[in-house]
Parts: structure tokens; C-alpha cells; sequence
């Protein structure tokens, strides 16, 4: 049987047809590992057609690359490989996540995957993930690594204390080795693109719409072409942007910190008086109160950053600035 969708036309009562998969890909500088996603990408449509009765569309998001990307997808949006092409290109870097968000926007299919351009999201486990949604009761299909081979160790020492952390402080479930490479329905997906939030964390979104997830491990796959964009900086600041995103229990921290000094500051004060009752000498030990002094401003200061940070990203919503800016888009295209 043919797929049912064959352009925009014979879906206007129906938006988001059933048969139609698509697949969303921020790139940010991938000349280099695009081609080899695309041929394998290319296959794995071949292989599904045969299979299941789907049309295939690919959502490429260049977030402001200074390589040939945009090129490369102009190349590709050409070719015919029984999938249609739409990009979207930015008009400068606005990262990961605000390209996954302009790539859902822009998916038209009722099952929508987001994967790397880099192949560390294999292509080829599009097909399982695929029947899995399609036999089991639910929601979205989500893959995690089982390992962290190749990764350096200090990376994966890093990550593991986050998810740790981020189990403890906040009720949505992120577990340690997941991807942002899911298949989804629709449902989901919109949920998704109703969380308007310019401080986003998809592996927290993900989790915080809910829906039935089911897991799929796969083995840590390398880098294709090109190098990760993350340094370890910027995965810290992603990782605290995370904190702040999904937990309030950082500013729990700080009152917390508060009464624990004022119990300590209490108890001390208690021992000093009976000391000096005891055995006089009521003005020793002055680098003791230097300690205590450089030790609650340090507290205070430590609180006051917590504070900061949630400010911070108070300011950056109130600005409601819009996520990204386009430079270019493709043209609408019939379905494939
Ligand atoms: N990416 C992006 N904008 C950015 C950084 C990364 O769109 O500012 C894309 C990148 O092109 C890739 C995916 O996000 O498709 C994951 O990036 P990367 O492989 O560098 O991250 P890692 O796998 O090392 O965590
Ligand atoms: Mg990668």
C-alpha cells in the first residue's frame, strides 16, 4: 500500500498524519559528520518503507553554523532518497536546545524523533524504537547509553554526581546515560512545545510532561566526524542551568543553612560563657572568630549566588525574548 500522505494539500484535516515519521537534527558545525548521517539515515528509511507504510521527513536545524552545514543541507534537501528535507537555519549560535525546539515546531509527522547529527545517535535504532511505540502501550520511546566508553573519565566522574544530584533535589525522572534521541507521539510532542520556557533542559522536559517512556540501551557509539561543541565549562553551566530549571531545593539549601549556623552560633555562644565562667579569659582566641567570620560569609555568599541564579533566570523569562531568530528557511515541500 502507498503511504497515505503525499502532500500538505491531502492533510488539511488532518495535521499530523499517522503515517508520516519525522525526524528532527540540530546541527551546529557538521559538514563533516551530515553526509554520513544522511547515507545512513538514507538506508534506514529504505529499510522502514519496505517494512511499515511510513513517509519520512527529515528537520534539520543549522543553529547558526560557521562551517558549510547550511550548505551541505541545501545539498541534501536535493537529493531524492524517499524522505523530504525542511530546514530552518538561525541567524547566529543559539544552542541545542533552542534548535530541538524550533525542529518540533516544524515537524509535521504524528511520530517525531529528535537524534545528533553526529551518529552517537544511531539511525539504525530508529527501526526498534519505531515498533516498540507501535507494540507496547507507550508514549515515546527513549534511548540511553549503558555505557560511557570513550568518554574521559573525569566527564563521565562529572555526569554521574549530576544525575545523582538531580535524582535527589528534583521529582523528574532523568536517568543517568539518557539521550535527548526519543521517538514520540504526537501528544507528547506538543506538550513539549508547550513548555514555552527559555531556560530549557530538554532531558528535564522530557521527564517533566510525563507520558509512558520506554527505555532502549544501546552501546556508547563515538563521534562520527567533527568534535563535541561541549567543554567541560559549558556542561557545567548546562548542568547547573538543569538545577535551576527542575528544583527549587537549592534555595531550600539556603534557609536550611541559615538555621544550621544559628543553632551553631548558639551552641557556641553557650560554651564560650561557661568556659569563661569556668576558668576567666573572656577575650581569647581571635583567630577562631576570624574563622567564623571568613566562614559565614562564606555562607552568605554562597547563599546570595544560589539566590542570584534563580533570579537570574527570572529576568532572562520576564525579557520574553523569543528562543531563536531565523535567517532562512526551506520552502514547504510535498511529503515523501
Ligand atoms: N548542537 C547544536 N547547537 C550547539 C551545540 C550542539 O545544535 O550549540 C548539536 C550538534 O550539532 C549535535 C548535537 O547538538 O548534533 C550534540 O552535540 P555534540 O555532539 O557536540 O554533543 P555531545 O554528543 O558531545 O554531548
Ligand atoms: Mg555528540
Amino acid at each position: 500500500m502507498e503511504p497515505q500522505c503525499e502532500g500538505r494539500a491531502h492533510n488539511e484535516g488532518n495535521p499530523f498524519p499517522e503515517a508520516l515519521l519525522s525526524v528532527v537534527v540540530p546541527c551546529y558545525n557538521e559538514a563533516d559528520s551530515l553526509p554520513f548521517f544522511a547515507d545512513e539515515f538514507a538506508r534506514v528509511v529504505g529499510e522502514m518503507r519496505k517494512r511499515h507504510n511510513l513517509s519520512f521527513e527529515l528537520v534539520l536545524v543549522d543553529d547558526g553554523s560557521s562551517d558549510a552545514t547550511l550548505d551541505v543541507i541545501k545539498e541534501l534537501a536535493k537529493r531524492d532518497e524517499g524522505f523530504s528535507v525542511s530546514w530552518i537555519s538561525f541567524s547566529r549560535n543559539f544552542g541545542k536546545e533552542a534548535a530541538l525546539y524550533a525542529g518540533l515546531k516544524r515537524a509535521r509527522g504524528f511520530y517525531v524523533a529528535t537524534m545528533d547529527a553526529d551518529m552517537q545517535d544511531p539511525p539504525s535504532l530508529l527501526p526498534l524504537m519505531y515498533e516498540l511505540l507501535v507494540e507496547k502501550d507507550c508514549d515515546n520511546v527513549a534511548a540511553r547509553r549503558d555505557s560511557r566508553k570513550g568518554e574521559p573519565p573525569i566527564r563521565s566522574f562529572f555526569s554521574r554526581l549530576f544525575y545523582r544530584l538531580m535524582h535527589k533535589m528534583s521529582k523528574v525522572d532523568i536517568p543517568d546515560g539518557a539521550r535527548d534521541f526519543r521517538l514520540m507521539k504526537r501528544p507528547m510532542v506538543n506538550a513539549v512545545l508547550s513548555m514555552g520556557e527559555r531556560n530549557r533542559f530538554s532531558k528535564g522536559v522530557f521527564g517533566w510532561v510525563g507520558f509512558k517512556t520506554e527505555w532502549l540501551s544501546y552501546d556508547n557509539a563515538e563521534r562520527v566526524a567533527g568534535k563535541t561543541k561541549w567543554s567541560f565549562l559549558s556542561l557545567l553551566a548546562y548542568s547547573i542551568e538543569g538545577m535551576v530549571a527542575f528544583s527549587t531545593v537549592p534555595l531550600s539549601i539556603a534557609s536550611v543553612a541559615g538555621v544550621v549556623m544559628f543553632v551553631l552560633a548558639v551552641l557556641w555562644g553557650v560554651y564560650i560563657v561557661v568556659k569563661t565562667l569556668l576558668f576567666g579569659d573572656p577575650v581569647a582566641g581571635w583567630p577562631s572568630l576570624a574563622c567564623a567570620i571568613l566562614f559565614v560569609g562564606g555562607i552568605q555568599l554562597l547563599c546570595l549566588g544560589i539566590m542570584g541564579q534563580y533570579l537570574a533566570k527570572v529576568y532572562l523569562e520576564v525579557k520574553d525574548r523569543p528562543l531563536y531568530v531565523v535567517r532562512e528557511v526551506s520552502d514547504e515541500q510535498g511529503l515523501r
